[in-house]
C-alpha cells in the first residue's frame, strides 16, 4: 500500500503559503521528507496526522481518505509530533497502560502483553517505574515511539526526531525506527541529510513548500555526481566566492575553509573534483533556492 499526496497546498491566515501544490508518492518502507527549517515539513506532517486542514489536495492511502476519514486514519496511524510533552510525574508503564486503553485495547491481560513488549523493544524495561519527568531526551524519544507504536499502525509519522539527542541516543533511535518493519509506511522528517542517508531508501527535499527533488538517495546523488567542485578558501574570500560560483557548502577543516560548489564543469584548475553525497545534492538543491544559507 503506498501513500499518494496530490496537489497539496495550505495557506495559513497570516499570508505564509507553507505548502504549494505538493505531490508526492510515498512507498512503503521509511521515507525521508528533507527540508530546511521552514520548508513546511511540520504542515505537510500535521495535514497527514489530520491535526489541520488542507485548502485544497487530497491525500489517499489505499482506499482511505486521509484528508477526510479523519476516524479510519486514526486507527491506522502513530505520530510522534516534534514538540513531544510527557506527563512528568507519570511512569512509562502507567503512560502506556493508559494510552492503550484509549487507544480501544480493552482487555487487561492484552494490555500488559502490549505494554510489556513495548517497553522491551523500546529498550525503556529498566526505567519503566520511573517518572517521565526524569527521562534523558534520548528516553523520552523512545517512549514517543512506543506511544506512536501502539495499535500497530499502518502509517507511523516522525517529526523531527534526533533534534537534542547526543550521538548515542541517536544511533538507538535510528535502529529502532529500522526495525519497525517494511510493510509499514514510516516518514521521517528532517533537516539532517546523514538521518536521512543512513536510513530511508526513499525521500523527497522540500523547501519553501515546494517538492524540489524526490526519489532513492542513490539516483538523486548520481544526478549532482561529476558537479561537486572542492576547494580550501581563508574564510574571508568567502563572499567573493559565493558571488561569483554556486556555494552549496562550507565546512572548516583545521582553522580553513573548505568549500563545495556545484558546477557542471571544473571552475578553473585551483578547484578539485569531489565524490558526489547527499549532503551536496540536499545543497545544490536549497541554495539555488534560499540566500544565506549557513552550515
Ligand atoms: P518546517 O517544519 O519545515 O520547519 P513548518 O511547516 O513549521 O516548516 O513551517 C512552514 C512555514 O509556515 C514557515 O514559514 C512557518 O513560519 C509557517 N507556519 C507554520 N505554522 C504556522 C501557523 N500555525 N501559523 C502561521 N504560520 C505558520
Amino acid at each position: 500500500m503506498e501513500l499518494k499526496i496530490e496537489n497539496l497546498s495550505k495557506t495559513y491566515s497570516n499570508g505564509v503559503q507553507a505548502l504549494k501544490n505538493i505531490s508526492l508518492t510515498i512507498p512503503q518502507g521509511m521515507f525521508g521528507l528533507l527540508g530546511p527549517n521552514g520548508a513546511g515539513k511540520s504542515s505537510l506532517m500535521r495535514t497527514m496526522a489530520t491535526l489541520q486542514k488542507a485548502d485544497s489536495g487530497s491525500i489517499q492511502m489505499g482506499d482511505v481518505d486521509i484528508l477526510k476519514d479523519t476516524d479510519q486514519v486514526r486507527e491506522i496511524l502513530g505520530y510522534l509530533p516534534q514538540e513531544f510533552g510527557v506527563y512528568p510525574k507519570v511512569t512509562s508503564y502507567k503512560m502506556l497502560d493508559h494510552i492503550a486503553s484509549l487507544k480501544g485495547v480493552s482487555n487487561k491481560g492484552e494490555r500488559k502483553e502490549l505494554v510489556e513488549a513495548l517497553l522491551n523493544k523500546t529498550n525503556l524495561w529498566h526505567v519503566k517505574d520511573k517518572n517521565l519527568g526524569t527521562y534523558s531526551g534520548g528516553m523520552k524519544q523512545r517512549f514517543g515511539i512506543a506511544q506512536a507504536l501502539i495499535g500497530s499502525p499502518k502509517l507511523i509519522i516522525v517529526d523531527e526526531p534526533t533534534a537534542g539527542l547526543d550521538p548515542a541516543e541517536r544511533v538507538r533511535f535510528h535502529n529502532l525506527l529500522s526495525e519497525i518493519g517494511e510493510n509499514t509506511i514510516i516518514i521521517l522528517s528532517t533537516h539532517i541529510v546523514e538521518d536521512v542517508a543512513n536510513l530511508c531508501k526513499d525521500m523527497a527535499i522540500i523547501c519553501l513548500g515546494e517538492v524540489v527533488a524526490q526519489g532513492n538517495p542513490t539516483e538523486l546523488t548520481q544526478r549532482v555526481q561529476g558537479k561537486i567542485w572542492k576547494k580550501m578558501i581563508d574564510k574571508q574570500d568567502l563572499d567573493a566566492y559565493k558571488a561569483e560560483h554556486q556555494v552549496i557548502s562550507t565546512h572548516l577543516k583545521a582553522g580553513r575553509t573548505m568549500i563545495h560548489i556545484h558546477s557542471e564543469a571544473k571552475p578553473d584548475s585551483s578547484f578539485e573534483a569531489s565524490p558526489a553525497n547527499l549532503e551536496d545534492v540536499y545543497f545544490t538543491e536549497i541554495t539555488s533556492r534560499l540566500q544565506d544559507v549557513t552550515v
